[in-house]
């Protein structure tokens, strides 16, 4: 077992992190946690470990995690930390065809294990076709064109298109010497990973 170094974190939204660095465990669990009971910590720490050594998540440490975040009080908690960090408040994620919140959290529990912590989802003010969708750090968004809220747009090309933003928010971008490194390779695996993936890029190049 490395060396640990655990602390509460302020992220802007409840959040928790794992990296080894020169030798070393670091684990940031988010301070909106703070005071939860031993059980919901331990469970974290079940979940960050399983995560850094690709071991599977026991289901009982998934389950009472995400019915720890998922109950009112401590969605409450986030709710006024956001405002009081200063978060924008923007648009809707509710389109008139999908609903983006849903879409997040039924993609965050397919394919992130439920660890992704939702940012702000929404649909673009207006109808640009020139960008899908990007993810907004300063503001923690996910941004979504509204052009594809539309009933002849399949549901695999959202999930695409939200997925991929999923994954700039888990690998956040990276300086290699100079130059920003967007896609890294570890994001361009897990890309593939998405299974309608030639099926969406070739009906959002078809657009
Ligand atoms: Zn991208």
């Amino acid at each position: 077992m490395p060396e640990l170094t655990a602390e509460f974190f302020a992220f802007a939204n409840v959040n928790n992190t794992i990296r080894l660095r020169q030798g070393k465990l670091l684990v940031r669990v988010s301070d909106l946690l703070e005071g939860a009971p031993e059980a919901v910590l331990r469970a974290i720490a079940h979940i960050l470990l399983a995560k850094m050594y690709r071991k599977p998540i026991a289901r009982e440490h998934s389950a009472r995690y995400r019915r720890y975040v998922s109950s009112h009080h401590i969605r409450r908690k986030a709710h006024l930390v956001r405002q009081m960090r200063g978060r924008k408040r923007i648009e809707s994620a509710q389109g008139r065809t999908y609903d983006l919140d849903a879409i997040f959290d039924d993609l965050n529990g397919r394919y992130f294990h439920g660890l992704l912590a939702r940012p702000q989802m929404t649909w673009s003010r207006d109808h640009a076709r020139n960008s899908l969708g990007h993810y907004d750090p300063a503001h923690n968004a996910i941004v979504v064109s509204r052009v594809f809220d539309h009933p002849r747009v399949p549901r695999y090309a959202i999930e695409y298109i939200v997925y991929h933003e999923m994954l700039h928010l888990k690998h956040p971008v990276k300086l290699r010497g100079s130059r920003r490194c967007v896609h890294s390779a570890e994001f361009q695996a897990e890309e593939k990973l998405f299974p309608h993936l030639g099926q969406a890029q070739q009906f959002l190049k078809r657009l």
